[in-house]
């Protein structure tokens, strides 16, 4: 946590799946100038399958054309084929998870260093397997609602998903606080929950409410955790 030479409070936003609406966001992101992490499930890259949530169509990107679409921002393993790892044998875990940190580091030319569980699921033997590929944090989907640095990264709980009714009041909470030690408010979801949910506006006002502030390093999940 380097940032903490010259902050005491860091905010970072990690989104799943890698879908059309990443594009959109990141433009976003890039306005406010903050800094995501975006989980990539390189199995399915390209895939063209399609579905609709509330009446918004999620297409996955195909991350040999879209690879720049992430520039500035960091990307990390979600798993190949986005399964559920503790229903895998060991075999099968090793693949989803060792595919997906070879074709990330293939695609982007660095080896991802985080992750966040598909589905939230994790057991003892997915933390292990992804510590065995080197990952040093892995994000669940279980809020915090807290800021406080948490010492098992391969658990890692986000503080809430940007749809939890507490968002603004922790997001005031964080903006006002002046600790005394390290505070991370971490924010995850879909993008294209945004579309579905119409709810572009809400995490503009989030982005708005944090932004250009000298006292909050803005980062990836890794620049922040790590
Ligand atoms: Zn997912």
């Amino acid at each position: 946590m380097s940032w903490t030479a010259h902050h005491r409070k860091a905010l970072t936003f990690s989104y799943d799946d890698g879908n059309e609406q990443d594009v959109r966001l990141i433009a976003l992101f890039d306005r406010y100038g903050m800094k995501a992490t975006f989980n990539l499930n390189s199995g399915l890259s390209g895939d063209a399958g399609a579905w609709q949530y509330k009446g918004a169509w999620v297409r996955r990107l195909d991350l040999r054309e879209a690879a720049g679409v992430y520039a500035g921002h960091e990307v990390a393993v979600h798993g190949a084929q986005h399964l559920a790892l503790p229903e895998l044998d060991d075999a099968a875990l090793h693949r989803e998870l060792a595919d997906d940190v070879t074709a990330l580091t293939a695609l982007f030319g660095r080896a991802p260093v985080g992750m966040a569980y598909a589905y939230g699921a994790y057991d003892d033997r997915a933390v292990a397997e992804a510590q065995r590929l080197g990952l040093r944090y892995a994000r669940g989907v279980d809020a915090s609602h807290a800021f406080g640095v948490q010492t098992d990264l391969m658990r890692f709980r986000p503080t809430c998903h940007h749809n939890d009714d507490a968002l603004f009041d922790l997001a005031a909470q964080f903006r006002d606080m002046t600790p005394d030690v390290p505070q991370i408010f971490c924010v995850w979801g879909h993008s294209y929950e945004l579309d579905g949910d119409g709810t572009w506006d809400r995490l503009e006002r989030l982005l708005d409410l944090l932004a250009g502030r000298d006292d909050i390093f803005y980062g990836t999940n890794a620049e922040v955790l790590l």
